[in-house]
């Protein structure tokens, strides 16, 4: 049987490059969600087109990077640092990022921004050309391409551009946002038609489909069809795929003796105090500080638990060098501080604050001995840590705690308690609601959140986007 070959193009490879010398490279793995979803797939050959995530400004580190990349099935693209600032920290964090999780930037900050989208826009345009042509390069016929996230959303106009036989699909990661908020984003509609010229469109959600249709609908004056979106006689197929994680890679993991170990060990140290757990990147987006604030309320309201509760707070850092971030996380600092100052004794304080992240055996103990957890995202395209703690939760049987802005809250709405992150007083409540949860009561919530996660994984995820990516190209084919 022939392999079907994908082309995967997104913006950061699944490896990071670190350089060693003139001509030498090795890599640290990267385990995100994509990573994972494709190395279990079978019957797929899997080439990675992204861009290398460094600067790499002589020929001889581009030509051995390359080569040592080209082993693991991988395609570099080389950004010089101007091109970097203006397309990644530029375009896609500064303007895309914060509107389609609808954050609206200062007064100040919106004035840097307009004086600057223009250039910034001309820098995204160039960079996903060069997207474009590297993909060219690769293509051979029948494979599919398929590109991801807000990084490269005009990749898809540029490839049918280059070879309209080409099938190629799209999928974003992080929420679209409504019409209103789609309609302040610089030169939105060429980026919609650009999307529109993939064969398959895919989201996490409902919500960020239906979002995009409309947007479609009234930006463009574009026809919706229970397809997708239909211009002049060809239909852009438009649908939900929601991201899973591989479930069994945490169940395998809690089975390690080292892990089990480690497992006793936290038991021990929190000494028979119930562990509510955050994992979070320090990002605006995830409401670290609503959360924290959520919970000193909870210790303001319920004296009797002080002493009684810890807080974990994994708080991973992200874009450390961009000034809002820096800011965020000295407030969050500031907000701890008081907080353990306020309720701390001699012996024990309420939060346990880290500023880094934790290597993944870790990660699954902590999932493994924490009685709630706490996700608060503002807006959030998944959130698949709610995923991996109920994973992780099959002999605990905890309590989460999910905002209902997150994609994952479409799907584990029965299983976890919904609270909006702004409603501090509502999240207050229900930590104590989670805390003192009768064990009937969280065994069947949990048994709803373990039968999604354990079978919408990432593998299927994939799967069924790619099947739906081949069968939308070949019905097209068939058309023409
Ligand atoms: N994670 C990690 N290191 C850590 C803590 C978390 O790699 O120290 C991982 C976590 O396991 C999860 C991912 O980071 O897979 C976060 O994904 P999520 O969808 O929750 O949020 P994102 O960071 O993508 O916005």
């Amino acid at each position: 049987k022939i392999k079907l070959r994908v082309l995967v193009v997104s913006n950061r490879l699944p490896l990071s490059p670190v350089r060693g010398g003139p001509d030498s490279w090795s890599f640290k793995k990267s385990a995100g969600g994509l990573v994972s979803a494709l190395r279990g797939i079978k019957d797929v050959e899997a080439m990675w087109i992204a861009w290398a995530g460094l600067n790499v400004p002589d020929s001889l580190g581009q030509s051995t990077l390359k080569d040592a990349l080209a082993e693991q099935g991988c395609v570099p693209i080389f950004l010089d640092e101007e091109l970097v600032k203006l397309y990644y920290a530029g375009f896609c964090n500064n303007i895309i990022w914060p509107l389609f999780h609808y954050l609206v930037l200062p007064q100040n900050d919106q004035l840097m921004v307009a004086h600057s989208f223009g250039s910034q826009f001309e820098a995204y345009k160039r960079v996903n050309q060069m997207f474009s042509d590297a993909v060219s390069k690769y293509y051979r016929e029948g494979d599919v391409v398929w590109c991801h996230d807000y990084h490269l959303m005009l990749l898809p106009k540029f490839l049918k551009e280059a070879n309209s036989k080409m099938a190629v699909g799209w999928f974003l990661h992080i929420p679209f946002p409504s019409v209103d908020i789609y309609r302040t984003v610089p030169f939105g509609p060429e980026i919609l038609r650009s999307i529109l010229a993939a064969d398959l469109i895919g989201f996490h959600t409902y919500d960020h489909m239906t979002h995009f249709l409309c947007a479609c609908n009234d930006i463009l004056g574009l026809e919706r069809t229970p397809e997708g979106v239909q211009d002049k006689g060809r239909l852009t197929r438009v649908a939900v795929f929601p991201i899973g994680i591989e479930s069994d890679r945490f169940k395998q993991t809690l089975e390690l003796p080292s892990v089990k170990e480690h497992i006793n060990k936290l038991i021990q140290r929190f000494g028979g105090r119930k562990v509510m757990l955050g994992v979070d990147r320090l990002d605006m987006i995830k409401g670290i500080p609503q959360k924290i604030l959520a919970f000193e309320t909870f210790l303001q309201d319920n004296p009797s638990w002080i002493d009684r509760v810890v807080l974990v707070q994994i708080a991973v850092p992200t874009r450390t060098d961009v000034p809002e971030y820096q800011k965020l996380t000295s407030k969050v600092h500031e907000i701890v501080g008081r907080i353990n100052g306020r309720f701390g004794t001699i012996t024990a304080v309420p939060i346990h604050h880290l500023d880094r992240s934790v290597d993944f055996n870790e990660l699954c103990a902590l999932y493994a001995v924490a009685d709630v957890a706490l996700v608060t995202s503002l807006r959030d395209g998944m959130n698949l840590v709610s995923y991996e703690f109920v994973a992780c939760q099959d002999s605990k049987k905890g309590v989460l705690i999910l905002s209902e802005f997150t994609g994952a809250a479409e799907s584990l709405e029965a299983g976890a308690l919904l609270v909006n992150p702004w409603n501090t007083t509502q999240v207050a409540s229900s930590i104590k609601k989670a805390l003192i949860m009768p064990t009937d009561e969280r065994e069947k919530m949990h048994m709803c959140n373990y039968a999604y996660v354990t079978t919408h994984t990432s593998q299927k995820w994939a799967e069924t986007f790619l099947r739906a990516l081949t069968d939308t190209a070949m019905k097209a084919q068939s058309i023409i």
